[in-house]
């Protein structure tokens, strides 16, 4: 195989420009022109990973197979892709910076005092080179988390500094800006973008393409403009205009050449044609649903969109799977309660209850699944979600009161959701829990086996609570089974209701696994039973 191709996508001007979809966007392009890609992204803060983060500070954490917390960002990578990616994909400060001092602390510097550069930039490029020493793949995409000109991304910029010099045509810089547009002028702006590359310049780094994301097109002149006070070659100005779906945007980048540009840019092969039949035809089902449901998202970070990023994914795949468009509504679970979850809930046409972790929120949750269970409503229930649906049975069918998870009432005298085994020694927060993919067997004869059709998968995880196997028996003769379970550990998986037309909790995150390319079943299936609820009500 070829020498491993790097590209970096830095972003300048504004934050939320879309790094990450213009990343994902051209791995795509590269992918259905027949090369292997993989995209890295390196986040600038000193948390070790974002596994201890609120989502409220960068939205929700995606988990990859090897079991790494990180960046929603790999999430899009994956989707968008559909190769998996790992531990060594996502690098924060934190991680860099505990390399180096754990280095420092074993002598290996030979008493040599300890700098960013050389060392905090060799630990840098040595993460982003792992990925090209695979071999595994022609092109290595790495995103720079932040915005040019922020302090803590500079040991980036160095970095990739260093690295055009020691790989030449082999690596290529592409640096996304924003092109406002000002109503009262009635003009698109380039001054910020050239402010921004003027800024990447005073680090040593000219990039080579420039991605310009824009409200309006971007007019022949304005592109030559930008390419003449930033030093590229006009054809080197991208346009990236607002799309209604992020899922446009590899063949509104097709359309600009972006991936051209990159080949021709690191000297590869440009004989190919991007191949987006498939891309397309996912593309022509979301715009053109035959039919829409109403779905209740029950979680508590109802203001966040970023939150359940994975999740609303997932029912986009679904959705266009179903040829059906799925309305996602949140709702706090702090606002529910018996008495009014009816008034709340009687219009959707099915609900899932979010993951998370503590206390807020767990009841109102409880009173969501308490209504659907009751009225035959679809219930999809993730993690929390499932352990939620695990206390509502104890409470309201075996009647037990008091039942709980001991995340929640460590004194509960029905612990139906405990501490794992293997969770019950450790202290610390970060990278501790039950994380990454374990397999599942499925029984047969459940929705679970309808959904995936065969009894063997494997999930992925991220939790410290299970369901209590004490009560298993309880709850099967009760009508609750476990239908997919760890077939090392006996841990349960998922639990479905025996009398209810779909009621299935699962353990695991099947959101983290949902693709454009493979939908995941259980969304594809919760969806139609959501549409069959809606044609039958
Ligand atoms: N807090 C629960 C646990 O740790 C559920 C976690 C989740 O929903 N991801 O087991």
């Amino acid at each position: 195989m070829a020498r491993t191709k790097y590209i970096f996508v830095l972003g300048g001007v504004a934050s939320s420009l879309g790094k990450g979809i213009i990343s994902s966007s051209l791995a795509k392009l590269l992918q259905s022109r027949g090369f292997s890609v993989t995209i890295q992204k390196l986040d600038p803060y000193i948390n070790v990973d974002p596994g201890t983060l609120n989502p409220y500070e960068h939205g929700e954490c995606y988990v990859t197979e090897d079991g790494a917390e990180t960046d929603l960002d790999l999430g899009h990578y994956e989707r968008f892709s559909n190769v998996p990616t790992s531990q060594a994909n996502n690098v924060t400060t934190g991680r860099i910076y505990q390399t180096v001092i754990e280095k420092e602390r074993r002598g290996d510097y030979l008493g040599h005092t300890v700098q960013v550069i050389p060392h905090i930039t060799d630990e840098i490029k040595r993460r982003i080179k792992l990925l090209g020493k695979t071999g595994k793949y022609d092109f290595v995409i790495t995103e720079i988390g932040g915005t040019v000109g922020d302090i803590e991304s500079l040991p980036y910029i160095e970095s990739v500094r260093q690295l055009r010099w020691e790989m030449g045509r082999d690596c290529s810089v592409i640096h996304l800006t924003l092109v406002p547009y000002l109503a009262a002028a009635g003009e698109l702006k380039t001054k910020p973008t050239q402010h921004s590359v003027k800024t990447l310049l005073e680090s040593g780094v000219q990039p080579d393409i420039i991605v310009c994301r824009t409200e309006r097109h971007l007019s022949e002149s304005l592109k030559n403009k930008i390419a003449k006070f930033c030093n590229v070659e006009p054809s080197s100005v991208i346009e990236s205009i607002d799309a209604k779906s992020i899922y446009e945007v590899p063949i509104l980048m097709r359309e600009e050449n972006l991936d051209a540009e990159v080949l021709r840019k690191t000297m590869m092969p440009l004989d190919s044609q991007p191949d987006l039949g498939k891309w397309e035809d996912f593309l022509y089902k979301l715009s053109h649903p035959t039919t829409e449901v109403n779905v209740a998202l029950v979680g508590k970070y109802v203001e966040l969109k970023d939150a359940y990023k994975s999740i609303s994914e997932s029912f986009v795949h679904a959705g266009a799977a179903n040829e059906c468009k799925v309305n996602v509504k949140m709702i706090h679970a702090e606002k529910i309660t018996d008495e009014n979850a009816n008034s709340i809930l009687k219009d959707f046409d099915g609900v899932l209850v979010a993951p998370g972790f503590g206390e807020r929120g767990i009841e109102g949750k409880i009173s969501a699944i308490r209504y659907v269970r009751e009225n035959n409503i679809p219930f999809l229930g993730i993690c929390l979600g499932m352990q939620c649906a695990v206390i509502e049975f104890a409470r309201n069918k075996l009647g037990y009161k008091s039942a709980h998870s001991m995340e929640m009432n460590p004194d509960t005298k029905y612990p139906v959701i405990d501490l794992m085994e293997e969770q019950k020694k450790i202290k610390g927060m970060g990278g501790t829990m039950r994380l990454g993919a374990y397999p599942c067997k499925v029984k047969k004869n459940s929705i679970a086996f309808k959904c995936y059709q065969t009894i063997n998968v494997s999930e992925r995880h991220r939790h410290r609570y299970e369901f209590n196997n004490e009560y298993l028996s309880e709850f099967e003769q009760a009508g609750m089974k476990a239908t997919g379970v760890n077939p090392k550990e006996n841990l349960v998986e998922i639990v479905e209701l025996k009398e209810h037309p779909w009621f299935v909790g699962v353990q695991f995150h099947p959101e983290y696994q949902s693709t454009v390319a493979k939908p995941h079943p259980i969304f594809v299936n919760f969806i139609s039973a959501t549409l069959k609820y809606k044609n039958e009500k």
